[in-house]
């Protein structure tokens, strides 16, 4: 992966340093990876503009110490989904970990099949015959990835409804 042009979906972005950012896409190819773009913060940084979170892009990235990228094209967006697919990629950034691709979760946001049940099922949390990590009842709400179980409804604790907990 010296140069090489990709499909991909912008999973996260967040500033790293000054003026630079780190970007988490996920591609068919290599699952999760994270670049870094050059001075992704400043007010012309074109790239940047491209590489929102939910866009599906064309990515240029160029290996030498780290992984940069040099050139993003936008092609389309999960806008019109956007709740859904904003928790999607939350949990996607959560549970994949870098350089394991996944063809299954590929294929969903290909589709735009945007479903929190499926991607855990390929993450290898099926919800469908899980139980209640504390009463074990059958009936499940949450999943919380912080410590990867699933609890329901009454079960959660007031202190657990953080940015970790996914309804399913
Ligand atoms: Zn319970």
């Amino acid at each position: 992966m010296n140069d090489i042009s990709l499909n991909a979906y912008v999973v996260d972005k967040y500033p790293s340093g000054e003026i630079d950012e780190r970007v988490v896409l996920f591609t068919r190819e290599f699952g999760k990876l994270s670049g870094f773009l050059k001075s992704g913060r400043k007010i012309n940084g074109k790239l940047s503009a491209h590489l929102q979170i939910l866009n599906k892009v064309v990515v240029r990235i160029v290996e030498k110490n780290k992984i940069q990228v040099v050139d993003a094209l936008k092609q389309r967006s999960l806008e019109s989904e956007r709740g859904r697919a904003l928790t999607f990629f939350r949990l996607l950034n959560q549970l994949v970990s870098e350089g394991e691709p996944d063809l299954r979760i590929w294929d969903l946001l290909e589709k735009e099949d945007i479903d929190i049940r499926k991607l855990l099922k390929f993450s290898g949390f099926d919800p469908e015959h899980a139980n209640c990590a504390r009463c074990e009842i059958d009936r499940i709400n949450y999943f919380l990835s912080s410590d990867q179980l699933f609890y329901c409804d009454k079960c959660l604790k007031e202190g657990d409804r953080n940015g970790w907990v996914f309804p399913v």
